[in-house]
């Protein structure tokens, strides 16, 4: 019994549903998908780090993890900013 692909409707062979050349198609496809994606992500990750550069979090991750317990006024832009920052870690 001859199989045709379910995509072009050709006779064809071997497994699946789909012929070869229709298998490269959904291929590319997919790839150019993937692609796209990524972009997207690209784009994300670009506004989620133009964010980070206005606010103090960019100052946050330059120290390591004990300093970041232990912040002295002198890590903050301002004073008040501290003093957020210990009612924060009192939480
Ligand atoms: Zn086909």
């Amino acid at each position: 019994m001859p199989k045709y692909c379910h995509m072009c409707g050709r006779a064809m062979e071997g497994e699946g549903d789909i012929c070869e050349a229709c298998q490269e198609i959904i291929r590319a496809e997919a790839l150019g998908r993937q692609r796209k994606v990524a972009k997207e992500a690209q784009k994300e990750l670009e506004k989620l780090s133009v964010r980070e550069k206005k606010g103090p979090a960019v100052k946050r991750s330059v120290l390591s993890p004990k300093e970041e317990k232990n912040k002295k006024p002198h890590h903050f832009k301002s004073m008040a900013e501290y003093l957020r920052y210990l009612r924060e870690k009192e939480k």
